[in-house]
């Protein structure tokens, strides 16, 4: 649809945010640890967006390619090596041409295993109070580190599945790291044909530990992969599944239901965001085609399920004001 037969359509509830905004007041540009002038810049580059141009919002960097496990879905270790790091001088100067000089709104800190660079985590905290979260395993236990916006935990089912996927008996220990700070934690689950069965009882489960939940379902790389949900029954319950356990749990969830709606198939990857992201890999390179590429081999787009971009697609191309909502109260409860 063109951007004026879209206007029209979305008119009341473009009208519906701009009241709620003029409502709030100066509060909503005030309270958080956002600069003033950047939620204006980004406010503007919101408005362009809806109106088709491509910009960059978040950001994600490799701090490391070392993890310290070797989790059965991760096409990580499969095809990375352990090249060289960047310093924290070399990762300064990108944080200065990159991320800051694009007004770029968060950066995802993840690896590998990004607990493993302490140093690399103080620099982003002073270079980028606010606007910087972390993506790890919550084995190496985690922090309260001054401006992060988040952790984004893996969780890959309940005790015995997230073992067996993760390939050691690492679970409780994860559940004490995250029981520690979970005003700070996001738990990331990953669906795929092992623990799609069990979504109730991990959201039963972490509901009043961690902060937020947030799924997504796993991308293959390699069209053989058994891990991948085909679109079709099996999904259709997965998503009818977590949009029961919405219901159960208000505010609990990050997953949009037109997201989840997009997710049932692959058609939404034709027109794939992954242009509002900034991936950089652990030389400082962009990846491509978006934060899961950059290795010998690629992901398979049509079977996408990656979070961020099916649901940066939903805010973006399909005005999805649950979007809106839930990402104003995510970075401001911050
Ligand atoms: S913890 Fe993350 S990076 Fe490490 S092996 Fe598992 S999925 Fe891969
Ligand atoms: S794998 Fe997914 S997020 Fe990455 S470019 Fe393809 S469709 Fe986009």
């Amino acid at each position: 649809m063109s951007s004026y037969p879209r206007l029209l359509r979305d008119a009341p509830e473009i009208l519906r945010i701009a009241k709620s905004l003029l409502s709030a007041g100066p509060a909503v540009f005030f309270k958080d640890a956002m600069p003033v002038g950047l939620q204006f810049k980004n406010l503007s580059k919101f408005i362009r967006m809806y109106f088709g141009a491509h910009l960059p919002v978040y950001g994600s960097a490799d701090i490391t390619n070392v993890c310290n496990l070797k989790c059965r879905h991760c096409y990580w270790w499969k095809n990375r090596g352990r090249s060289g790091e960047l310093d924290a001088a070399q990762w300064s100067r990108i944080i200065d041409d990159v991320f800051l000089k694009n007004d770029v709104l968060n950066v995802a800190l993840t690896g590998g295993e990004p607990m493993t660079r302490p140093e690399i985590i103080r620099l982003f905290s002073k270079k980028m109070p606010g606007r910087f979260s972390i993506v790890t395993n919550g084995t190496l236990g985690l922090e309260r580190i001054k401006g992060l916006s988040t952790y984004y935990v893996s969780i890959d089912g309940t005790e015995k599945i997230h073992n067996r996927i993760r390939g050691l008996d690492i679970y409780s220990k994860v559940k004490r790291n995250v029981g520690d700070y979970g005003d700070l934690v996001t738990l990331n689950m990953t669906l795929n044909a092992i623990n799609c069965g069990c979504i109730e009882q991990v959201v039963d489960e972490w509901h009043g530990i961690a902060s937020y939940v947030n799924f997504q379902f796993h991308t293959p790389f390699d069209k053989r992969d058994p891990l991948w949900i085909p679109f079709g029954p099996k999904r259709d319950a997965a998503i009818e599944k977590i949009g029961r356990m919405k219901e159960k749990y208000p505010g609990f969830f990050l997953n949009t239901d037109r997201q989840l709606e997009n997710l049932r198939s692959g058609a939404w990857t034709k027109k794939c965001p992954s242009w509002a992201f900034i991936s950089l890999d652990s030389s400082g390179k962009v990846k491509k085609p978006c934060c899961i590429g950059g290795g010998d081999k690629k992901p398979i787009c049509k079977r996408c399920g990656i979070c961020e971009t099916s649901g940066f697609y939903s805010g973006i191309y399909q005005f999805d004001t649950e979007w809106i909502d839930i990402y104003n109260s995510f970075f401001r409860s911050k």
